[in-house]
């Protein structure tokens, strides 16, 4: 039985500036969760506030954890389906806050059964490759980033776009030139193109082997993202565009993209990300598990779902490596693999003195 829940708002300086066509960043903010049991098991959830995808903020992740408090104290974690489809129910949207209370539903409910949550959702390795993201930044510095990145072990690139089109030509044109064609390179524009200019870059692009390309253009404008993915042969993979499942269903419906990009801040946790990538397996569309800005813990419950489902295909689950400080451990990062740890639920560890060092304040 549930006997407890805090809330933990905390802000951690990123390492440098991160820049996307959305906005430049320069900490993490989000409200690590804790939820206790009255048989001594403690899980942990993560929810991390956009306001340009989701709509949220830290204040409102806080404000709605409270009310989700009230309906989870009492109630048995092993119902997690009903439990999570009620939280679900009670307001509309805000995934980043539901997200926070999924994974620590999952986190406790592996660790009762005594297993890792990759084994409680049917089993799969222990480690994923991932991309590596390079931020907009001019090209030189990319340059240089890029071939420190690769001289480290990193295989798979993430690279930046839709601020300036010539520009971003000519950054991902040089990157590829600097790293050779043994380095995969994925691009992201985060909806920074008009329907044209998606058209255009991609075009100008289409030699350099990109793997695919996250949103070019609005996330509402699935009809223009359609007509992106006619003219190019560079994959388009919908990420904006798709929250939950009935995105999905809309995105496959209108044929508006060959790949989906699943988060489990857009998708409210695990549970909807489950929805997502059944959909998606259903119509042979392969997914991602990406992330935003989060620690160890949301990041440890992607890689955890991200091992176990079969249609999942590539992870960009890099967003921890960018925060100066870690608040948990149990998740570590070689080459351009991110490897889980064998312990119970998610596997992780929480610093409770870190909490406290980068609190911002507690429920
Ligand atoms: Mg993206």
């Amino acid at each position: 039985m549930i006997t407890g829940l805090r809330a933990y708002a905390i802000r951690v300086p990123l390492i440098e500036e991160f820049r996307i066509a959305l906005g430049a960043s320069v900490y993490y903010e989000g409200v690590i969760v804790e939820v206790s049991t009255d048989e001594g098991i403690v899980g942990y959830g993560e929810g991390v506030p956009s306001r340009r995808i989701t709509g949220e903020t830290t204040d409102s992740i806080l404000s709605l954890i409270s009310r989700f408090r009230r309906m989870l104290v009492g109630k048995d974690p092993l119902n997690y389906v009903e439990l999570l489809e009620r939280i679900d129910r009670a307001v509309l949207g805000n995934p980043a806050a539901k997200a926070a209370i999924d994974i620590a539903i999952f986190d406790i409910v592996a660790k009762k059964y005594g297993v890792p949550l990759r084994t409680f959702l049917g089993g799969g390795p222990n480690s994923f490759e991932t991309s590596v993201t390079i931020g907009i930044m001019d090209k030189e510095t990319a340059v240089r980033k890029a071939t420190r990145l690769v001289e480290d072990g990193v295989t798979i690139l993430k690279i930046k776009i839709g601020l300036n089109p010539t520009e971003d030509i000519e950054r991902v044109v040089a990157i590829r030139k600097a790293v050779g064609d043994d380095i995969r390179i994925r691009i992201d524009a985060n909806q920074g193109y008009t329907v044209k200019q998606a058209i255009r870059v991609l075009r100008a692009l289409e030699n350099v082997d990109i793997e695919y390309c996250e949103q070019p253009v609005h996330w509402r404008d699935l009809s223009g993202m359609r007509e992106v993915r006619r003219k190019t042969e560079i994959p388009i993979m919908a990420d904006e565009s798709v929250h939950g499942p009935r995105d999905a269903l809309e995105v496959i419906k209108l044929d508006a993209a060959d790949m989906i990009n699943i988060k489990l801040m857009k998708s409210g946790g695990i549970l909807g990300a489950i929805k997502i990538a059944h959909i998606c397996e259903a119509a042979g569309v392969e997914c991602q598990i990406g992330c935003m800005s989060e620690t160890r813990i949301a990041i440890s419950a992607g890689l955890h779902l991200a091992v176990s489902l079969d249609i999942i295909k590539y992870s960009d689950l890099d967003g921890y490596l960018f925060l100066s400080d870690s608040v948990a451990n149990g998740l570590s990062f070689e080459k351009s693999k991110n490897k889980i740890s064998d312990g119970c639920g998610l596997g992780i560890n929480v610093d409770k003195k870190k909490l406290e060092k980068y609190l911002i304040t507690k429920i």
